[in-house]
């Protein structure tokens, strides 16, 4: 038997697609597609890149994805109904690695308050839905929605039904995030000793954290026969969110004397990944998350401390080379050189095209005139922001700022427009931030809402750099921009600027 006699685990990534659901996390194409490319350097088995259906945008994202990227499975998830379908077929039809994921719900409570069906009528959709997805592509997955509080009888109907139609992967979801370990291995071995064919499919786990069991959930089931997980870089997703892809696999290569699993990922570009989804979506990773946070390891993030080298292994189960943590007391400054710079940014476990590379070493060279030294968290803060090539159409020039305890502050502001203007204003506010949003707004015209601001340090020492993550609610959107300076409210124009331009720009492709 295929299932048992193999013991790799395919890791499926839904990032893109259930961990952007998640609020305030969604993407634009190209931010998309920049953490697609990552994902597949990471050598996950499947890109789950979005839902072709539910709306333009992620049918255009899904189609440039599954055109660009070489190597993993690209998948988009759809209903069972042939719109659905067709539209998923059609948006990845361009690469030769594709799956169709056709999901529906399958517990009492779904089938009785969403979606108005009969068992039967369940069990009809989900056969023809797998068979039409057959018709375009013969890698297909079948997801029966809340799998967890489904009656087991009708779960096994409908695995039966979907085994038969052609299904190639049957995916198992805690979708409420409802299961414990135990439960949910127990569900596996039933499911696998009493569907038709299930020697014949991958079973896949795929867990939400409201208990925070996602991982042990998904570990569990893989106990039990599973062979695929579904899991989202940082554990983005709804609510508590996903199976969190770095711990699922530095569990199973750390215990992989007990497990006896193995995965094909390329763990030392999770940390280099994990940073990127983090800095595009604007969800920092919790100090003590495990594997990718700060303080995951013993030694302190950007400082080499050498008594840590001896005797690591007293305290670290993992090494922190292994997931992608090169720190190392190598820091580079004004004389760093094209190559240094190069060399380090590939050692942190980037990969950059020219453009892109050009960029960031302008970036680079501009910080090294204003800060000594230059720390690797301060080289990944500049691969991850430098937008190979795209800024504008403003530009700050200039800035000052003048505050006092007892009367507030204001902003002088001098920016420029591709378009030859140069526009100058100054505003007050209750504090240095305040007036310079205020400047911003009246100069460019917009006026925005800001409902978030995160500022935190990039790297160590007085002259470190802050970064600042603001969102911004503009005509029912939600627009997410980063700035990054050794001057915290530069920090800020910056990041307030980058939301104006992304406005900007979304407005001028319109109009083409
Ligand atoms: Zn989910």
């Amino acid at each position: 038997m295929q299932r048992e006699s193999n013991s790799k685990v395919f890791i499926f990534d839904t990032t893109l697609r259930d961990g952007e659901q998640a609020p305030g996390c969604s993407m634009s194409l190209r931010e998309k597609l920049k953490i697609a490319h990552a994902l597949n350097e990471l050598n996950v088995d499947v890109i789950e890149a979005g839902f072709a259906a539910a709306s333009p945008g992620d049918f255009e994202s899904l189609k440039t994805i599954a055109s660009e990227i070489d190597g993993a499975t690209i998948c988009s998830l759809a209903r069972c109904n042939p719109q659905d379908i067709e539209a998923a077929a059609q948006a990845i039809d361009a690469n030769p690695n594709k799956r169709i994921h056709v999901f529906v719900a399958t517990s009492d409570i779904h089938l009785e308050h969403k979606l108005d069906m009969t068992q039967d009528a369940v069990v009809k959709a989900a056969f023809e839905g797998v068979k039409l997805a057959k018709t375009f592509c013969d890698n297909v997955e079948f997801s029966p929605e809340d799998a967890s509080r489904t009656d087991r009888n009708f779960l096994v109907e409908v695995v039966n039904a979907t085994i038969a139609a052609g299904a190639t992967t049957i995916n198992i979801p805690d979708t409420v995030g409802y299961s414990i370990p135990f439960e949910y291995g127990n569900l596996f071995k039933y499911l696998i000793e009493n569907c038709e064919g299930s020697e014949n499919v991958i079973f896949s786990a795929h867990c939400h954290d409201d208990l925070g069991l996602s991982v042990a959930n998904s570990l569990a089931a893989l106990e039990s026969g599973a062979r695929q997980v579904e899991c989202t870089i940082n554990g983005i997703g709804e609510r508590a969110g996903n199976t969190s892809l770095e711990e699922i696999c530095m569990a199973i290569k750390t215990r992989k004397e007990y497990f006896d699993f193995h995965t094909q990922i390329e763990t030392k570009k999770l940390y280099p990944t994990s940073r990127l989804v983090s800095s595009i979506t604007g969800m920092h990773i919790p100090r003590n998350k495990a594997v990718v946070g700060e303080n995951a390891f013993s030694h302190e993030a950007g400082i080499h401390q050498h008594g840590m080298l001896q005797h690591a292994s007293t305290y670290e189960i993992m090494k922190p080379e292994d997931v992608g943590i090169a720190k190392s007391n190598l820091v580079l400054g004004k004389h760093s050189g094209r190559h240094a710079f190069l060399d380090r940014v590939t050692e942190l476990g980037f990969s950059l095209n020219t453009e892109e590379l050009n960029a960031a070493f302008v970036e680079f060279k501009k910080l090294a005139d204003r800060k000594k030294e230059i720390f690797d968290s301060d080289i990944e803060a500049i691969v991850i922001n430098s937008e190979s090539g795209i800024t504008g159409p403003w530009e700050l020039v200039d800035l000052e700022i003048s505050s006092g305890k007892s009367w507030g502050a204001s902003a002088d502001i001098k920016l420029t427009h591709n378009d030859g203007r140069i526009l100058e204003n100054s505003s007050n506010g209750i504090g240095p931030i305040e007036s310079v949003f205020k400047a911003l707004e009246d100069l460019t015209g917009y006026s925005l809402k800001l409902t978030n601001f995160e500022i935190h340090s990039v790297s160590v020492g007085e002259d470190a750099q802050g970064e600042v993550t603001v969102t911004v609610r503009y005509d029912g959107q939600d627009y997410r921009g980063h700035g990054i300076s050794t001057d915290i409210i530069e920090s800020g124009a910056l990041a307030y600027l980058e939301v104006i331009n992304r406005i900007d720009r979304k407005k001028i492709s319109r109009i083409r």
